[in-house]
């Protein structure tokens, strides 16, 4: 069975608009044609937040005027402090809310730092039960969670822990990431030496550390929203871009909405980076993170798409699809998810 997509087709890599429909056959992208139409839709990849920490959907908006190590530094921090005190069904009820937003607001992955061992590994598969997202869970804590999850979250290379677990990793085959570089310099040297598959956060570079992350191609999520809260910085996302793979994560629920929509427009508005660039952050090289094939709209590509209505009262008369979506676009436009 056929089902076809038409208007405005954000397609390949370019994501250059063109009129047209995009045909869909079990599952996959089986032609992209450029024709006339007459929808309004704005088809687009659906998204994959690279960097997500789901497990603290029981405390949004907790804490406020706290600073990040108040907030999220282990073992004590307010996070894992309301982690230990509510019951696993709250925490899986109120991870699965988080999720049908996510899938709601166009979002087909997303890569997660998940708190509290194999029991939370154990949890959250629980809260993706009925779901269509996809996950790739990074387990923490123990080298058992990151067995029982698909790679191992690293807090971040400070105290010049996690070579265990680097290496444990390696054993078991399964990709090793870590928080370097979100208030100061200092760890991401450290970070770097244990040879992740991306670094998160690097908000305070110095040059010693952009030139190895171009000579290593080792690539990089940023998470802008999350900075800001926390009050750390803006990451130099420009001179990120230039170097290396660069995508966009949401970070903590508790501090921001999982919206890849918010998280594009912060981007964008912030950096001195093209509308397109934003988009293939949130959709192509997020995707290339979590080893989908999906995140542009090709043939053969897995058909993860997302559906807008070009004619919403917010979106109606823009003149650039493509910054329409990425800047100014929200959940209220969204049409249709497919996943
Ligand atoms: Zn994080």
């Amino acid at each position: 069975m056929a089902t076809t997509l038409e208007g405005t087709i954000l397609r390949g890599e370019s994501f250059d608009p063109a009129e047209g429909r995009v045909v869909v056959e079990d599952g996959e992208i089986a032609a992209v044609e450029e024709t006339a139409t007459d929808s309004t839709d704005i088809v687009l990849p659906a998204f994959v937040n690279a960097h997500t920490h789901i497990g603290d959907s029981i405390a949004k908006e907790a804490g406020g005027g706290l600073s990040l190590d108040e907030l999220v530094a282990p073992p004590d921090g307010l996070k894992h402090r309301l982690l230990r005190q509510a019951s696993r069904e709250e925490k899986v009820r109120a991870m699965a809310r988080s999720l049908q937003f996510m899938e709601d607001s166009g979002t087909a992955a997303f890569l997660e730092f998940r708190e509290g061992g194999v029991e939370g590994v154990d949890a959250i598969r629980d809260a993706l039960a009925d779901r269509r997202i996809d996950p790739v869970i990074f387990g923490r804590e123990s080298a058992a969670a990151m067995r029982a999850a698909d790679g191992f979250g690293a807090s971040g290379a400070r105290d010049g822990e996690f070579g265990d677990l680097r290496e444990a990793c390696r054993e078991a085959g399964k990709p090793f990431a870590i928080h370097a570089g979100e208030r100061d310099p200092h760890d991401l040297t450290p970070a770097m030496d244990l040879d992740p598959a991306f670094l998160i956060h690097v908000v305070h570079p110095r040059d010693e550390h952009l030139d190895r992350i171009e000579n290593e191609q080792l690539p990089v999520v940023v998470c802008p929203r999350s900075n800001l809260v926390t009050d750390v910085g803006v990451a130099p996302i420009r001179e990120l871009v230039e170097r290396t793979t660069v995508a966009l994560g949401t970070d903590n629920v508790m501090l921001n909405s999982p919206s890849m929509f918010r998280e594009m427009e912060f981007a964008a508005k912030l950096a001195d980076v093209s509308a397109t660039e934003v988009l293939r952050m949130a959709t192509h090289n997020g995707a290339e993170l979590a080893g989908k094939e999906y995140g542009l709209i090709e043939e053969g590509r897995p058909a993860k798409l997302l559906t807008l209505d070009g004619d919403s009262d917010n979106l109606a008369g823009a003149e650039d699809p493509v910054r329409a979506v990425v800047r100014r676009a929200g959940e209220g436009d969204v049409k249709g998810v497919m996943l």
